[in-house]
């Protein structure tokens, strides 16, 4: 079905003129048709226009014009980027009459690359979340067992790209939020280097850690749309400008002679036992792939009683400044009822907000404060220079860094709302990635016994997507 294509395979076809995009992407329709009851990967569709901008490429391609690289490819966005013209929400009922000025970069680069636009996907409320269920639209399942999570907070992009609801998705990453929803969905995520993708019209959640990254079927797709979305944009002032290399041209070239490093914190208690042999497996085949193995050690990055918190920390106070605009005065909800301005900010913020932003607002204003700066916000600062540190460090004896993603696969919907600590402690693997600003990708390497997937994570230097891309296909081919 053209429906479960990658991206690669379907542009084969529809360049030999075998596949219109109209017909891969009413394909698509019908698996969101036949799914979305269940699996609520999309908090808004647009059929209509993707039938219309899959019909214009086709059009296009017939009279011999020259195309974009993603040339009729139905592609989700996760309702965190704004799109012109359309409903962003990013999961929070205060933004959910809001609509978009303007495109994203991202979404402008994807469209200009001749992509069909599908809709936009679930997340948790502000992307604060690892599960998808703190979404005001209710919670996406996990294709692969709809009792499970599909991981968070990029949940409906991971899903709609497992389900085939989707050939490609954009999702956002703060601190795991690529990788960990492509693990549990059993698809590739791939987060950047701090200032590969543009963060215009991402809606900001933590602005010094978030990225824009892929969701895909395979490795080769993720250094496509990578490829696409990449490079210096002048309205990001924290973008980059450095040249995007073709992400696919050494996609092949292996890993004879890299060092792949192995940092022993990553391997402690609380891994779940299938998921280290997994990763040890996938090491081992790195090795025969011609890769050097090496012991390596993340003393601060890999210790979840200073990573985590040293994140949470962080991701927390941005936040609460991110999201002090939403008061109800020029843009999101507004109380119906409020007697003078202090009681309409109030109530505005009071009925927009999900409990889980809340909580992340007030404990992110604490850790601010004047009497706390210094003891929370400062220390969490000093931490973060420490695990960029170590991992300088260990990418001086080693090229890449393997990992797990997550302790433990997709978990069962409800298991840990109540329960934010366990929730956060999911993050142990993903987050220092994010504060140390470095780029991350998770594959899909195996399942375990009860069929859920395992992903491994590959960890490179900052702007060395190339060499992470090469290490992943390695991962994906002996997988
Ligand atoms: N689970 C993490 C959090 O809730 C990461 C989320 C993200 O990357 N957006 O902050």
């Amino acid at each position: 079905m053209p429906s479960e294509l990658t991206a690669h395979a379907a542009l084969d076809l529809l360049i030999a003129g075998d596949l219109t995009s109209v017909d891969l992407t009413r394909s698509v329709l019908a698996r969101i048709d036949a799914s979305e009851a269940q699996i609520n990967a999309y908090i808004s569709l647009d059929p209509e226009r993707a039938l219309l901008l899959a019909a214009d490429v086709d059009r296009r391609r017939q009279s011999g014009e020259v195309l974009g690289p993603l040339a009729g490819i139905p592609l989700a966005i996760q309702d965190v980027l704004c799109v012109r013209g359309g409903r962003t929400t990013c999961g929070s009922a205060i933004l959910s009459d809001y609509v978009a000025p303007y495109d994203a970069t991202a979404v402008a680069r994807v469209l200009k690359a001749d992509a069909v636009l599908l809709g936009k996907t679930n997340m948790d409320e502000f992307a604060m979340g690892s599960s998808t269920e703190n979404s005001h639209f209710g919670p996406t399942r996990n294709p692969v067992d709809p009792t499970r999570v599909p991981g968070g907070s990029s949940g409906g992009s991971a899903a709609a790209v497992a389900a085939g609801e989707a050939t490609l998705a954009l999702g956002s990453d703060t601190g795991g939020s690529v990788r960990q929803p492509a693990s549990y969905c059993g698809v590739v995520g791939l987060k950047p280097t701090y200032g590969r993708v543009s963060r215009y019209g991402l809606i900001a959640y933590a602005s010094s850690l978030d990225q824009v990254g892929p969701l895909t079927r395979d490795v080769e797709d993720a250094a496509l749309l990578l490829g696409v979305v990449a490079g210096h944009d002048p309205r990001d002032a924290t973008s980059v400008d450095c040249p995007v290399p073709d992400y696919r041209a050494k996609l092949h070239d292996g890993v004879e002679g890299l060092k792949v490093g192995l940092a022993r914190e990553f391997f402690a208690e609380g891994l779940d036992p299938e998921i280290r042999t997994a990763i040890e497996t996938a090491a081992e085949q790195m090795r025969l792939a011609g890769a050097e193995l090496v012991d390596v050690s993340l003393p601060v990055a890999g210790h979840p009683e200073y990573c985590v918190a040293c994140y949470y920390v962080i991701a927390m106070a941005e936040a609460s400044a991110n999201l002090s605009r939403y008061d109800g005065v020029k843009f999101g909800h507004r109380t119906a009822a409020a007697d003078g301005l202090q009681q309409m900010y109030h109530r505005s913020r009071s009925e927009g907000f999900g409990a889980e932003v809340k909580r992340r607002i007030m404990l992110g204003t604490y850790v601010l404060s004047a009497g706390y700066y210094d003891a929370y916000y400062r220390k969490a600062q000093q931490a973060r220079t420490l695990i960029r540190q170590d991992f300088d460090n260990a990418f001086s004896q080693c090229d890449l860094l393997l990992s797990p993603v997550s302790p433990t696969t997709a978990f069962r919907l409800g298991e840990q709302v109540d329960d934010p600590l366990t929730m956060y402690l999911n993050d142990i693997y993903t987050v220092s990635v994010n504060l140390a600003g470095i780029p991350g990708i998770s594959v899909p390497v195996t399942t375990a016994a009860d069929g859920l997937p395992i992903g491994a994570q590959l960890l490179a230097r900052p702007f060395e997507e190339e060499v992470l891309l090469r290490g992943a296909r390695v991962l994906e081919q002996s997988s």
